[in-house]
């Protein structure tokens, strides 16, 4: 059994607004075991909107629509419902008086235009809404059920979870629980990711896994379906497993963890202390670690050393290697972290350095081409990468590659 996601308006189809109420309505359908095959958007267009309504009819078997049913003359998905089945727009005497009635307790009259909330297409139930003034519509279309409630998500929310779950409940659609677990790792790429999973990321595993990448994190989505939570999660288990056993290392982190809340658990549960010395991330590593509560036990600061001359100065990177190697380097990566770590007195000391781009630093080094350096007691390491991307995507990047080098380090496993 497959559902079908329809909004409505054209602020989402022209890009000025997000469609968020798919979002939703995915996420609650997945908790009661309803996936969903499909998120359509349409204009405010009569007839495009007839259309996606009959093709969603005959392809699903519950289409939940959201907008268009305001007062206003662009909103049509009363009308086009009626037309899609064939039917009339009739008129319902019971909603035109709970429509009234709230204009009446908030001191208003109606406006006339809101007769038109109270026609109904002559096969549907009108779901009452307590929120607003936009009742929803309950129908049969073909061989399947459709919901239409309104675009505001506020009400949209509360007609879902008070009225229209409710009928799909006792239409025996629900079925279980859908529950999504998603691991996250860095330091490889997607195909060589996919390439360690191949046999669980095929399709028609069961259960389901998806690889989706992002800002240079890549994560691996395990879909479990059972008729409890348990049931569901006793399929995540195994796989996710597997997927730790065959990654290692790579894996940071669960959900919406990033790799400085991985950091930051290592460097709390160690009582390790951190600075931060940043040319190209110009304080984002900082940043993001000053981010997670309780940062103050560990972190204790940063110095932004974009001009060669703040290196030197600040961090007592010695001039004669930014001569020779240039400020985008391993060797100037090393002395920054290095210098950080004495000046500040900390355990661990993080650098970045690199080329953010648009534009070449006339040194012929290529834009994207970024260094991290780490020192601790007795010792210091770098990492290079060279990004391809924009000037953001690349100083966001180098910001999760350095939180990695010191991640690593603190779990052991490189050079510690
Ligand atoms: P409508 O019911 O079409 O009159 O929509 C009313 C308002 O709800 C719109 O102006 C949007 O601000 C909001 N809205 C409608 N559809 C969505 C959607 N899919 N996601 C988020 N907000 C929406
Ligand atoms: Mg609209």
């Amino acid at each position: 059994m497959k559902c079908e996601i329809i909004s409505v308006g054209s602020e989402l189809t022209s890009g000025q607004s997000l469609d968020t109420n798919s979002q939703w309505l995915s996420l609650r359908l997945a908790e009661v075991g309803i996936g969903v095959g499909w998120h359509t958007t349409i204009a405010d267009d009569l007839e495009a909107n007839i259309d996606a309504f009959r093709i969603a009819s005959r392809r699903a078997k519950l289409v939940l629509i959201t907008g268009g049913l305001g007062p206003t003359q662009d909103d049509l998905t009363r009308e086009a419902l009626a037309r899609a089945a064939g039917v009339e727009l009739v008129f319902d005497p019971e909603s035109l008086a709970h429509i009234e009635e709230l204009f009446t307790r908030r001191g208003r009259t109606m406006p006339n235009r809101n007769r038109v909330q109270a026609y109904f297409p002559a096969t549907a139930e009108p779901i009452r809404n307590d929120h607003g003034t936009a009742p929803g519509v309950w129908m049969s279309l073909g061989d399947a059920h459709f919901a239409a409630m309104p675009g505001v998500p506020s009400e949209m929310f509360a007609m879902f979870r008070e009225q229209v779950l409710p009928r799909v409940r006792s239409l025996g659609l629900t079925g279980g629980v859908l529950i999504q677990r998603k691991i996250n790792t860095f330091g490889a790429g997607e195909s060589s990711v996919e390439e360690k999973l191949f046999d669980i990321t095929r399709r028609g595993h069961v259960p389901e896994v998806g690889i989706t990448a992002s800002d240079a994190v890549i994560s691996l989505r395990i879909l479990g379906r059972g008729a409890t939570e348990g049931e569901a999660l006793a399929q995540i288990e195994p796989v996710e497993k597997t997927i730790r056993e065959r990654l290692g290392d790579l894996v940071f982190g669960v959900e919406r963890d990033d790799l400085h809340h991985a950091v930051a658990a290592l460097l709390g549960g160690k009582r390790l202390t951190l600075s931060v010395a940043e040319s190209l991330t110009a304080g984002l590593v900082c940043d993001r670690l000053a981010s997670v509560p309780g940062a103050s036990a560990w972190l204790r600061g940063g110095i932004t050393a974009y001009a060669d001359r703040v290196k030197v100065e600040q961090l007592g990177v010695p001039q004669a290697l930014l001569d020779q190697h240039g400020a985008v380097s391993a060797e100037v990566a090393e002395a920054m972290a290095v210098g950080i770590r004495t000046r500040f007195g900390t355990d661990l000391g993080l650098s970045t350095t690199g080329l953010a781009g648009p534009d070449s630093d006339g040194s012929g080094k290529p834009v994207g081409l970024v260094y991290v350096g780490l020192a601790w007691e007795g010792g210091s390491e770098t990492a290079t990468v060279s990004w391809m991307g924009t000037r953001q995507e690349i100083r966001s990047r180098t910001a999760r590659l350095a939180l990695n080098k010191l991640r690593l380090h603190l779990i052991g496993e490189r050079g510690a």
